[in-house]
């Protein structure tokens, strides 16, 4: 379906990023992965994307804080395949802190990342897109685009953020064979959980496992983590002619979270 299409996924190192470039890859997508990693593990992923979509993989090691770094990613892209005709935008942390205690570098941080690295990517992506008249855009947000919760202000802030910049940027290029959305998962099991879910263990005394069932019954009503390829199938889903419509969305994968 992507054979001939060139893919931008900042944070593939990362298991959703890796699960998206995957698919993008396996449907024939050449493709740029991004983030930190092990060299020798960013190498191993490289070529077997390669092998999978029977195209090119390269890695670009920008600094998703840095916007001069993120503009020779896109570039790099542009270079070596001709264009953007994908760009996934999924790089991101976060820090767990009241708001009155959350440390103002940490916020500077998590906006540049999650929110800035977006716009910065987009930007310089969108002029090649527009000349071609064709362009899928999806933002990794966040079910925290959509509602909050406790000492995650940065984060939701941010994600809101990109929700907004989503919609505004599908406006702008709707005329031009365009589509921006923004995906809202839930609980998916990756680092940046598991680090939620031990702090629980030890706020509350008990093991991760009794802390990943409350955090699940609190907010995920399916009980089950979201899954990072269901996360990639619907980036896959917005690429294909079925969603050339659908532009400026927010679509929860979250197993019923934000439907309460
Ligand atoms: P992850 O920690 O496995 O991946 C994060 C990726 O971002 C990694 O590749 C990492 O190297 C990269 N990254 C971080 N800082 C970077 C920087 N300064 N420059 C370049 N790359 C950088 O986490 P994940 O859960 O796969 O997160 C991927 C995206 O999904 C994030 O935007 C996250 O907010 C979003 N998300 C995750 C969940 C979840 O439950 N895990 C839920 C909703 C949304």
């Amino acid at each position: 379906m992507l054979k001939g299409k060139n893919a931008v996924v900042t944070g593939s190192t990362g298991v959703i990023g890796r699960a998206i470039a995957e698919a993008l890859s396996q449907a024939g997508a050449n493709i740029l992965i991004n983030g930190f990693g092990a060299a020798a593990e960013i190498e191993a992923l490289r070529v077997a994307l390669a092998r999978r979509s029977g195209g090119e993989a390269i890695y670009h090691g920008a600094n998703m804080l840095r916007p001069d770094e993120i503009a020779a990613l896109i570039a790099a892209a542009e270079k070596r395949f001709g264009g953007v005709d994908i760009l996934v935008n999924c790089a991101g942390i976060q820090h767990v802190a009241p708001v009155e205690k959350f440390p103002p570098e940490k916020w500077d941080e998590i906006l540049a990342i999650n929110l800035s690295a977006a716009f910065h990517a987009l930007r310089h992506a969108l002029a090649g897109m527009k000349a071609r008249r064709w362009g899928r855009i999806v933002n990794i947000a966040s079910v925290h685009g959509l509602v909050a919760s406790l000492d995650k202000s940065a984060y939701v802030a941010a994600k809101h953020g990109l929700v907004g910049l989503t919609k505004t940027v599908a406006l702008e290029t709707a005329a031009f064979g365009i589509t921006c959305n923004a995906i809202c998962p839930g609980y998916v099991d990756t680092p940046l959980v598991q680090v939620q879910i031990e702090a629980r263990a030890r706020k509350e005394g008990c093991s991760n496992a009794d802390a990943l069932a409350l955090l699940l019954r609190e907010k995920q009503p399916s009980l089950n983590f979201v899954t990072p390829e269901q996360i990639a199938q619907t980036v896959l889903f917005l690429c294909s002619p079925a969603a050339a419509a659908i532009t400026g969305t927010a679509i929860p994968v979250d197993g019923g979270w934000v439907a309460q």
